[in-house]
């Protein structure tokens, strides 16, 4: 399990994923690289097709909040609920969350 890195702003720490060309809080154009840190599950989502592939297995995605204001869409198991706090990780280059 690889940790998913997050982009934090040098001057002012707004976090960010994925990186922007600036920041949307002060304009600064640095940051710095950061473990993403645990979030909260939103809203699930469950991807039933996908063009081009007949042996799609269907497969849970969701809106994950950090506690750090970060929004983004991870995939996930099917054990997870809405309000289940997890870990961010990196999974062949895409993002996952699991407890
Ligand atoms: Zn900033």
């Amino acid at each position: 399990m690889e940790k998913l890195q997050f982009f934090e702003c040098n001057k002012c720490s707004k976090q960010t994923f994925p990186k922007k060309f600036f920041c949307s809080n002060c304009g600064n154009i640095d940051f710095d690289l950061i473990d993403a840190p645990e979030g909260k599950i939103k809203e699930i989502s469950v991807i039933r097709h996908m063009l081009g592939n007949k042996d799609w297995q269907p497969r849970k995605i969701a809106n994950i909040q950090t506690d750090t204001g970060v929004s983004l869409t991870v995939g996930i198991e099917d054990n997870i609920q809405i309000g289940d706090i997890l870990n961010i990780y990196s999974k062949d280059g895409a993002p996952f969350a699991k407890k």
